[in-house]
């Protein structure tokens, strides 16, 4: 059976961005925006499927390594199942604008996760607090939900995770 899934950009939706032109390189950097872990259990509850997709261009640039990033990676799964809240997959593109096929607003990190899991995409979203992350969902074909203080040209806008899964939840979209 296939299910619907919820796309969470990264930076911006689950913790806090780093400083413009900065990358969050060691986990000492890492901090969780508030209810985080609420929003993503309550998605969990549901059977929706949880992807992360991030891009991570501070790898290209040698400011971190494909290391720092799952080293980061594995201690934000591991805080939040520690509040019942499981990330199902994270897909990571480390590569330099222009150069591949992965990196948001393209849409190779969506098709990787739909070579791995059977996805209802008519009933799934993208959640993401930039541009590129509204364009990519919009490519792939999902209903797409900006958050944070810029609004973009999404379907809609919320001022955080938590209360756009709780929009989705309600039944008022999707
Ligand atoms: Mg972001
Ligand atoms: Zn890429």
């Amino acid at each position: 059976m296939p299910r619907a899934a919820v796309f969470l950009d990264r930076d911006g939706v689950i913790n806090v961005c780093a400083p413009p032109h900065d990358y969050i390189k060691r986990w000492s950097e890492f901090q969780f925006l508030p209810q985080v872990d609420t929003a993503i259990a309550k998605l969990n509850k549901k059977r929706i499927y949880v992807f992360v997709v991030t891009n991570q261009r501070g790898v290209a640039r040698g400011l971190m390594t494909v290391e720092n990033v799952d080293d980061i990676h594995r201690h934000m799964r591991h805080s939040l199942m520690e509040k019942q809240a499981v990330i199902d997959d994270i897909f990571v593109c480390p590569h330099e604008s222009g150069t591949c096929h992965c990196r948001k607003p393209d849409i190779g990190l969506f098709l990787q996760a739909e070579q791995q899991y059977d996805i209802d995409k008519t009933h799934s979203f993208m959640i993401g607090d930039s541009v590129g992350d509204i364009q990519a969902g919009k490519k792939y074909g999902i209903t797409t939900i900006s958050i944070g203080s810029t609004c973009f040209d999404g379907d809609y806008h919320f001022h955080d995770l938590n209360e756009a899964v709780d929009y989705i939840l309600g039944g008022n979209i999707g």
